[in-house]
């Protein structure tokens, strides 16, 4: 089986999955408990967002880890739990994904700043070996640091699945629109992070969540300024969210992404998926257009 980032460069675009944290709220994870836990209590319900991904035409789809760290699951006190979780993570996803697609286990940040002194360089670099070393033994194919906003923090990520696995690393920071242009939460723009992520190893980098598929060209279009050459990934939140009697909605529904991902692709975006507010249902659309741009009849 070819790595992801070989595949990539081949010319294949690929489809990754939506989002997992607002379907396991749908499937009836009460705010305030750990979505992780649900790797361990709740299987099934766990399972059945991967599988439905894969369905719906995903090549690669990740797995409910995101806040898998010590810090977070500390606050449940489930730092024991550590490895269990991880691993049980990758295997859920292994399971609905097959022989035949990509497992990407998730990997958030631990919401600690090492600029603020919250916590050592060596800290994050230990939570991130435990992590990846038990999602390799769940049969992840690949680690996705995302999310991300701090080029210190990343470098300690990538390091820890570079040095302890034979993982792929795919890391994507998330960008805010400002009258600087796009920048993250410390100020990093997206050339800066594609130069130092490469550096530190990444086989491929992009951008998640954020304010949705229309504003991922122009972050496309940054990072190729860069490179040419790395793979890209980008996992759009479906809009921004407003608020409707109580309920969240996002704007960029299935049928408004039809005309925005080949414009994506286009700008060099290489493996489409979705973030906060993006279903099956946007996975099918996407799935679709990719498909058709690798039978050549876009
Ligand atoms: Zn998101």
């Amino acid at each position: 089986m070819y790595k992801i980032s070989e595949l990539v460069n081949t010319g294949k675009l690929l489809t990754s999955d939506g989002a997992w944290g607002t379907y396991l709220f749908k499937k009836g994870l009460a705010s305030g408990s750990c979505p992780e836990e649900w790797n361990l209590s709740h299987s099934d319900e766990v399972y059945e967002i991967a599988k439905s991904y894969i369905e719906a035409g995903s090549d690669i789809i990740s797995t409910n880890s995101f806040g898998s760290n010590l810090f977070k699951l500390s606050q449940y006190n489930l730092q024991e739990k550590l490895s269990e979780i991880c691993q049980t993570s990758a295997e859920i996803s292994r399971k609905a994904a097959g022989e035949e697609k990509y497992v990407m286990a998730s990997l958030g940040p631990t919401g600690k700043f090492l600029i603020m002194g919250d916590v050592t360089s060596e800290e994050l670099y230990n939570s991130f070996k435990q992590q990846a070393i038990a999602f390799e033994k769940g049969g992840a194919n690949a680690v996705c640091i995302e999310t991300f906003y701090a080029l210190d923090e990343a470098e300690q990520a990538i390091s820890a699945v570079k040095e302890n696995t034979s993982l792929e690393v795919i890391c994507t920071f998330t960008f805010d629109k400002s009258e600087y242009g796009f920048k993250t939460l410390m100020g990093i723009s997206p050339q800066q992070m594609t130069e130092s992520l490469i550096l530190c190893g990444a086989d491929i980098v992009g951008a998640n969540c954020g304010s949705g598929f229309e504003d991922m060209i122009e972050i496309v279009k940054k990072i190729r300024e860069v490179s040419a050459r790395i793979p890209i990934i980008i996992q759009a939140n479906a809009g921004m969210p407003v608020i409707e009697n109580e309920q969240l909605f996002y704007s960029e529904t299935p049928d408004k992404i039809k005309e925005i991902v080949p414009r994506l692709i286009d700008a060099g975006a290489n493996i489409i998926g979705g973030c906060c507010g993006t279903t099956p249902e946007h996975i099918k659309v996407i799935a679709e257009i990719v498909g058709k741009f690798n039978q050549g009849k876009k």
